[in-house]
């Protein structure tokens, strides 16, 4: 596996190659393993080679303490990338994809319009989206993947993605794969190592709420449903919603129609929590 920090280091690497890209901020888990096995099996078909970027990406942050309390266990995170297949790791610092004297290395793209539907993730963390479109562009020009790995988990994100590169024009192939839970449902997440031992057992109400939400045949009660669950753990609701799968714009009421999605976020004890599933199941 070649390991590289630098621009002109990954173009060596790529050898004027395109792959398949796992894009990661690190402290990666079982959900990142479940992406980079996807990879693998998606780099084996197109015969390239699988690439993964771990980057901290500073400008999707809109909590400072959160972009500083951020796990970063970086050689465990490259025994993982080198168990399942990576041939080439790229690990930058800040001023690689964001060098100082070129602003115009990473522009902003525009913001496709399922980024900021209301009562999202926009209104939970705003900013957040114009921050993930501007580094996975970034990382799309250096890398002009064949196929690119994304996590369901974050299901608004995924969405932004694909239509960010449609919009875009460019023939990337965005790769959705299916969220890794624990044994009792939670999503697995980076941000899980700063649950205590009293708030993890809570922690899991979110996906019981989903679960819950997807047995109502109602999207009103389905989203009471997915709110009294976390409520009743401590969770303080961001937002508890029913919504068109792809748009992510509200749906209609009347007759069930799809495909759509619950979703849920919020915080317990100071670790924000994120969460879907398709509805109805
Ligand atoms: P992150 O390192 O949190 O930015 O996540 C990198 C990628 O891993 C994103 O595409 C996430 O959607 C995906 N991901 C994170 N957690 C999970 C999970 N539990 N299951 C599947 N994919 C995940």
């Amino acid at each position: 596996m070649d390991v590289v920090g630098t621009v002109e280091d990954l173009r060596e690497a790529l050898g004027g190659d395109s792959c398949v890209l796992v894009p990661t901020m690190g402290a990666l888990h079982g959900g990142h393993e479940s992406l980079l096995r996807l990879g693998r099996a998606v780099a084996d078909d197109h015969d390239l080679p699988l690439a993964a970027s771990i980057f901290v990406n500073p400008t999707q942050f809109n909590d400072p303490s959160d972009l500083e309390r951020y796990p970063r266990p970086l050689q465990a995170d490259l025994e993982l990338l080198l168990r399942t297949g990576v041939e080439i790791a790229f690990v930058p610092s800040a001023e690689q994809i964001y060098p100082p004297d070129d602003p115009l290395a990473a522009p902003q793209p525009e913001l496709p319009a399922v980024a900021t539907e209301p009562g999202l993730e926009d209104q939970a963390r705003p900013g957040h989206f114009a921050g993930v479109c501007r580094v996975v562009s970034r990382l799309f020009d250096l890398f002009d993947p064949e196929a690119a790995i994304f996590g369901e988990k974050d299901w608004q994100q995924l969405r932004v993605v694909s239509a960010m590169v449609a919009t875009q024009g460019r023939s990337v192939e965005i790769v959705p794969c299916p969220t890794a839970r624990e044994p009792d449902g939670l999503a697995m997440s980076s941000r899980n190592v700063r649950l205590t031992p009293e708030t993890r057992p809570k922690a899991a109400a979110l996906y019981r709420g989903l679960i819950a939400a997807q047995n109502e045949a109602d999207p009103g009660r389905a989203v009471e449903a997915l709110r009294s669950a976390m409520v009743a753990a401590g969770i303080e609701v961001e937002y508890a919603a029913v919504r068109d799968a792809e748009m992510l714009t509200r749906v209609p009421p009347g007759p069930v129609g799809g495909p759509w999605r619950v979703l849920g976020a919020g915080c317990l004890d100071g670790v924000r929590l994120l969460d879907n599933a398709a509805w109805p199941a």
